[in-house]
């Protein structure tokens, strides 16, 4: 019998959404007259903007003629794609990041497990609490060491620094669950904490383009020291309606070393480059296409429209939560809105009341992490009108408790 690795069989709970989804189908196959709001996955509905369809058509059309035929790409991404990156998400910030820093994948979440390719077993890791449940059971699969750190609303859930020097760290801003943003002090905080511990922060911001704020930091390269010191991912998901089409990109800086055991470094830039063209084919030139045109004007004004569309719709949730009496927060830089249960009840009693008295589908905020527990999260992805009609219900609902 072939033997797996030991991190599968340590895997705690069923995947969240798993979880969530389970007993969601359960309760329709019980009661299939009601009908079912889901405000729980971060999936986008809107669809993508006419300049990205276009394009992706026209990728479609090279692809059927054999002289604008595309058969494997570069790995890393096509130049143009990189380069529209490095143009449209950096340097118009007056942000330093090269070329051949950014690598073109099919999303964030890919890259972010298999970035863990590259680290040693033996490292620490250092994760948020609540958190984005991939870093933690990808960390799990492969056997690492993990060390919670809290996010507090009385700090802003922008995390406290430890004292310990940890060998790796996740950040994620605008943060999923919690909808918080992360200031520029508190940033440049956790970039000189890695430089001084020679730690890697891993940034994901695949919802910088949420971002409202002018004081709000977009990417951590915008901090003295994070080239030395920070890998970030970013994807087109919720950007521009990309959850189905598949496109993102990562930044290795060529600053950044890594030890090797015994002696010696390596440059992780060099390394994940090794590792995309061993086990990675390219994201598809459909995808690319379509990802191109999102820098456009007409496809920046597209989604720019969108993401206030989805703001527009978090404001709705965070205005009736705090009708209804709870304490709410997110939503401004965010597509999250984070709350607390209705006199502190256990969030996955308060799931399962929403699900079977409103037929609202929420999150259950300890899915994200212990301190998550009392609390849940609500996605600003769908629908105004199914927005509006959800919160109605959620409200009477409470009004009603
Ligand atoms: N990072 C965070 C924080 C997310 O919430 C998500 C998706 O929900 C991802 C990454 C995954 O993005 P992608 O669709 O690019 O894989």
């Amino acid at each position: 019998m072939v033997q797996i690795k030991e991190g599968f069989g340590r895997l705690e709970h069923r995947y969240l959404f798993q979880e969530v989804g389970r007993r969601v189908a359960a309760f329709h196959e019980a009661s299939p007259e009601t009908d079912i709001i889901r405000m729980g996955i971060g999936d986008v509905t809107l669809p993508v903007v006419p300049p990205v369809a276009r394009a992706m058509h026209e990728a479609v059309d090279d692809l059927a003629v054999q002289e604008r035929f595309h058969g494997y790409g570069p790995e890393h991404g096509y130049e143009w794609l990189r380069e529209a990156v490095v143009r449209g998400d950096y340097a118009s910030r007056g942000i330093r990041v090269d070329t051949d820093e950014v690598f073109i994948s099919d999303g964030a979440k890919s890259d972010l497990g298999n970035i863990l390719d590259l680290f040693s077993a033996e490292n620490i890791i250092g994760i948020p609490d609540p958190v984005y449940p991939v870093y933690v059971d990808t960390n799990v699969m492969d056997g690492r060491r993990i060390r919670y750190i809290p996010c507090r609303e009385a700090d802003a859930f922008m995390g406290e620094i430890p004292e310990e020097g940890l060998d790796v760290i996740y950040l994620c801003y605008p943060n999923n669950p919690t909808g918080a943003v992360i200031t520029r002090d508190r940033l440049k905080a956790w970039v000189d904490y890695a430089l001084r511990h020679g730690s890697l922060i891993l940034y994901d911001s695949a919802y910088e383009a949420f971002i409202q704020d002018p004081d709000i930091p977009h990417s951590i390269y915008e901090i003295e020291g994070a080239r030395d010191c920070a890998i970030e991912f970013r994807s087109f998901s919720k950007t521009a309606g990309f959850t189905g089409v598949r496109c993102g990109y990562t930044v290795v800086p060529k600053g950044i070393q890594g030890r090797i055991p015994g002696g010696g470094q390596l440059g992780l830039n060099a390394l994940w480059e090794r590792r995309q063209g061993c086990k990675f084919n390219g994201a598809s030139y459909i995808s690319q296409r379509g990802a191109l045109a999102v820098y456009t004007p007409e496809g920046q004004a597209g989604i720019r429209e969108n993401i206030l569309y989805y703001l527009g719709n978090a404001a709705i949730i965070r205005d009736a939560l705090v009708r209804a009496g709870l304490h709410a927060s997110g939503g401004r830089n965010a597509p999250y809105v984070w709350a607390r249960t209705p006199d502190g009840i256990d969030d996955w009693v308060f799931f399962d009341l929403l699900l079977h008295r409103a037929g609202v589908v929420v999150t259950p905020g300890s899915g994200f992490g212990a301190e998550g527990r009392a609390c849940f999260r609500l996605t600003a992805f769908m629908d105004r009108a199914r927005t509006v009609e959800a919160m109605e219900r959620i409200e009477e609902c409470i009004h009603g408790l």
